[in-house]
């Protein structure tokens, strides 16, 4: 399907431009009109992928994390987080609900954070080449 809208931001991974990938996102997604809770729910799905992006994959550096977002004809939007980071040597264990390698600082519920909050996730990683997370969500039912 044929994207209506898309818009492109790259920024370097300090923690706070995890609010700004937040509010960028409902900006662009706010077009549609869709209700609080649609837009609550890729607010923080979004978050959670940047997140990752800035302890995970920029552990102990900073680098850069790109948020793509179209909108398509069918009033899908779609999110893809990007980072050049450390990667993941075993996606589907990662995802695995409380996984973590964050020690006991984090909760290992990121993933199924976005996986509960939007239609589809999908983690495509390299180890020492990076991460990209793509979501979609339809925004609106017709
Ligand atoms: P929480 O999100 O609850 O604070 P978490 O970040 O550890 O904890 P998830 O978001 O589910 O939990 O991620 C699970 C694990 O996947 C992480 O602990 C980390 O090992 C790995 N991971 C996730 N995203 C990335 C990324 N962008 N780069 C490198 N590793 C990642
Ligand atoms: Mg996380």
């Amino acid at each position: 399907m044929r994207a209506v809208n898309t818009v492109k931001i790259t920024f370097p991974s300090r923690s706070v431009n995890e609010g700004f990938a937040r509010s960028a996102l409902a900006a662009f997604a706010s077009q549609l009109d869709p209700t609080l809770d649609k837009l609550a729910d890729v607010k923080t799905a979004v978050s959670e992928a940047v997140t990752n992006s800035i302890v995970h994959g920029y552990a102990d550096t900073i680098g850069p994390v790109t948020l793509t977002a179209s909108l398509y004809e069918d009033d899908t939007l779609r999110v893809v987080i990007a980072d050049k980071g450390c990667g993941i040597p075993d996606v589907a264990k990662a995802m695995e609900p409380l996984f973590t390698t964050g020690g006991t600082e984090r909760a290992g519920l990121g993933f199924a954070v976005m996986e509960s909050f939007m239609d589809s996730v999908k983690v495509y990683s390299k180890p020492g080449k990076g991460t990209r997370v793509t979501m979609t969500k339809r925004l609106k039912q017709r």
